[in-house]
């Protein structure tokens, strides 16, 4: 289990960014991974959690919530609109918003059950064409039209393009939080979470580097 180790970094990647260690939660994503994982790491006292597939959430997080109450997990995978209501229901945040038919189905779901998860809006930061996420120049419009419909967006989250050096993706996710007045910068992953911190993510999402590898033959 990789949790100390980058605990360790994270501490130092704020330190190193004159920033403070409170400003950042470090998501571990725990898709895929078998039981005894998470447990471990349920065990060595993280609370905060992230999943990408409904159907695996709502199969394992229920029995641990009752275990641990005061865990949270948050929906980074993408949400397809059935889903909008058991996503209400199971998840703490949601980091995948990014069009306005989901927002309308979340939007119904939060009317009827008086409860928000903390929402992100997903940006694909690279246009790249099978990524999920707003292009970027829709961002602002959208953002304004949540506001108007009574979503409460906390942030904005990106997965740069592969292979490619993510800091300018980054730095550009945080020019457009800034500038709609958004807190939360969901950014970073096990490869890449150092420089998210050094531009200002809120929110790493590491699953890898904390649990090790997936194996999705075995899922
Ligand atoms: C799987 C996943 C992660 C974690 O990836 P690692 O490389 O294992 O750290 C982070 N964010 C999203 C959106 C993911 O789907």
């Amino acid at each position: 289990m990789g949790l100390h180790e980058i605990e360790a970094r994270i501490e130092k990647a704020v330190q190193d960014a004159g920033r403070d260690r409170c400003e950042v939660q470090l998501i571990a994503v725990s898709k895929v991974q078998p039981d005894t994982r998470v447990k471990a790491v349920l065990e060595a006292g993280h609370r905060l959690f992230g999943e990408n597939y409904v159907q695996e959430a709502q199969g394992k997080w229920p029995a641990w919530r009752e275990d641990y109450p005061d865990v949270r997990v948050d929906m980074i995978g993408p949400l397809q609109s059935n889903k909008a209501k058991l996503a209400v229901e199971l998840f703490d945040a949601i980091h995948t918003l990014d069009r306005m038919s989901l927002a309308k189905k979340l939007a119904a779901q939060v009317q009827s059950r008086g409860r928000c998860p903390d929402l992100f809006v997903q940006v694909n930061i690279g246009r790249e064409p099978q990524k999920a996420g707003l292009m970027p120049e829709a961002l602002d419009e959208f953002v304004s039209d949540m506001r108007a419909m009574d979503l409460q967006i906390v942030g904005l989250m990106c997965i740069p393009p592969e292979g490619a050096d993510p800091r300018p993706y980054f730095d550009t996710l945080a020019e457009m939080a800034a500038r709609n007045a958004l807190k939360g910068l969901s950014m970073g992953m096990s490869s890449d979470f150092e420089q998210a911190i050094a531009a200002g993510a809120t929110h790493v999402r590491v699953g890898s580097a904390i649990f090790g590898a997936r194996d999705y033959g075995h899922a």
